[in-house]
């Protein structure tokens, strides 16, 4: 599928729960979000439908998140569905990683390409105070547990905030340094609690990082689904990656749509608008609407976003009202 600027839409993100066992303070409010009924979220056999009309618009890449996509009970049993899709050739796994250990087994027999980790720190306190309830040992645990996975590909994600140290920041780059992990800075996007919070700029961050471990390469070779620019330090085994979503838009390369847990198909992060798939799904809707509202939802792909801007629309009176969910009711 193209959008009305060209780009092609081949990625999904699937959210699976708006429920998580940890309360990251730039994700959730410290009670937690409101939680949906069981009976208002897709079930399994719905996602699996909609994933298979998805595939035959050609979207090729499945990504599973949350909320805590693990907190969601048969996970590895849903992914071996989307799995066997025809069409589909990669369902990936965001996850915070404090039940991997528990499952990655279940998960790699059942076909999982990929896991990305969310891992802001690696100290124990600071752990505790970002995630308000989180061990950072189960995270570790998660984290080993993955590496073990033969030739699983993994990836960590971290949102660095301006409290936290610089030095955590190398320790969590010099985990790319030691492991075959890729490790990923992703710029703070002004969301729900992410609004409250300061981030740190990817630039500032890069600086730091060469400052310790000399000049780094680009690596140009496309990795994972998106937008992530990486380099390479010397004698490090994987990458470092940034996602600068605030200071370098890479709105002309976006290639995703995003489907809510609760069921409605976004064109566009930035805004709250989109298709109701739910109510097609259980309303009778045929495979034929169903994909005319995939179709319409990647035409109504807004050129790009418009964080930090107070007006609701852009320049093209595109993209509408302003998305006020919570990072972790979107899937991030
Ligand atoms: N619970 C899983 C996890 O933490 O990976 C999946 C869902 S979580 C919402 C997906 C990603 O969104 C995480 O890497 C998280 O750090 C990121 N995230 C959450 N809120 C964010 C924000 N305001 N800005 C940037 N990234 C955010
Ligand atoms: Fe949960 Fe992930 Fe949000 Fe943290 S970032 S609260 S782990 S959904």
């Amino acid at each position: 599928m193209q959008d009305q600027f060209g780009r092609k839409i081949e990625y999904i993100r699937v959210s699976v729960t708006d429920r998580c066992n940890l309360r990251c303070i730039y994700c959730m409010p410290p009670e937690g979000v409101p939680a949906v009924p069981h009976s208002e979220i897709l079930t399994f056999d719905e996602i699996e439908r909609f994933c298979r009309i998805a595939a035959g618009l050609g979207i090729s890449r499945i990504k599973l998140t949350g909320g805590e996509p693990l907190v969601r009970r048969g996970l590895p049993f849903l992914l071996g569905k989307l799995k066997q899709i025809p069409g589909v050739e990669q369902v990936t796994l965001t996850t915070n990683g404090t039940q991997l250990k528990e499952q990655i087994r279940d998960l790699a027999a059942n076909g999982l390409d990929a896991v990305n980790i969310s891992l802001d720190t690696l100290d124990a306190q600071r752990y505790h105070q970002v995630t308000r309830v989180g061990s950072l040992d189960q995270a570790l645990e998660g984290l080993d547990a993955a590496l073990r996975c033969p030739g699983l590909p993994v990836k960590i994600n971290c949102v660095p905030l301006e409290d936290g140290t610089d030095k955590d920041l190398l320790r969590l780059a010099g985990l790319a340094r030691k492991c075959p992990v890729d490790v990923r800075f992703i710029e703070l996007m002004p969301f729900g609690p992410g609004r409250e919070s300061a981030g740190r700029s990817n630039a500032d961050i890069k600086k730091i990082l060469e400052k310790q471990f000399g000049s780094s390469k680009p690596y140009e070779n496309l990795l994972g689904n998106g937008p992530a620019e990486y380099v390479l330090f010397p004698g490090f085994r994987g990458r470092v990656g940034f996602i600068s979503a605030l200071s370098h838009k890479f709105c002309s390369t976006c290639n995703r749509l995003r489907l809510t847990s609760e069921g409605l198909l976004k064109p566009c992060l930035q805004y709250g608008t989109g298709a109701d798939i739910k109510a097609l799904l259980r309303g009778g809707a045929s495979d034929r609407q169903i994909q005319e509202a995939v179709i319409q939802t990647v035409l109504s792909k807004p050129a790009c976003h418009h964080f930090n801007e107070d007006n609701d629309e852009d320049e093209n009176g595109e993209g509408g009202q302003k998305e006020n969910r919570e990072m972790s009711r979107i899937g991030g």
